[in-house]
């Protein structure tokens, strides 16, 4: 029995925090986690001794906009001698999304990250491999920022 490196807890799973693999008990997993890592078949898979694993495992890939959008977004506007109004008419984004991007108030949703890139020639997007029990497919299009439960990244079977 191994012991979680939290609370000393029977640990269940290995888990990358902040880039540090260590065992983790259920209810740590869970803490760290937000919570569609955690869904039913998560635990289920977990009690379970062998999960069909017939299934293909193919990873699936999901794109996010990249840590830095803000700064990344003024920085290449302003270096094209670009206000806010001319990059929105050239991108074909709103003028006040891009003032919330630049500000990080906003988190930019793909379609307008794409647009943004296009017009600028930067990047704002960076293609991520998920494993497929661990689908995040909100995560496509809340365009939310980084959690914790980013930095969780469960061990493959
Ligand atoms: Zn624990």
């Amino acid at each position: 029995m191994v012991d979680c490196h939290v609370c000393g807890g029977e640990a269940i799973a290995d888990a990358f925090v902040e880039g540090v693999k260590v065992p983790l008990c259920r209810d740590c997993l869970r803490y760290g986690a937000r919570p569609e890592y955690y869904s039913r078949e998560t635990a289920k898979r977990f009690s379970a001794p062998a999960p069909e694993r017939k299934r293909e495992r193919k990873p699936i890939v999901t794109r996010r906009v990249v840590d830095g959008y803000a700064k990344t977004i003024s920085e290449a506007r302003k270096a094209r001698g670009w206000t806010r109004l001319q990059l929105a008419k050239k991108s074909g984004v709103a003028e006040s999304e891009i003032t919330a991007f630049e500000d990080e108030r906003l988190h930019p949703d793909l379609k307008s990250a794409e647009k943004l890139e296009h017009a600028l020639k930067i990047r704002l997007l960076k293609e991520i491999e998920e494993e497929p029990h661990f689908s995040l497919a909100s995560r496509e299009t809340s365009g939310e920022g980084v959690s914790l439960g980013d930095l969780v990244d469960f061990k493959k079977p």
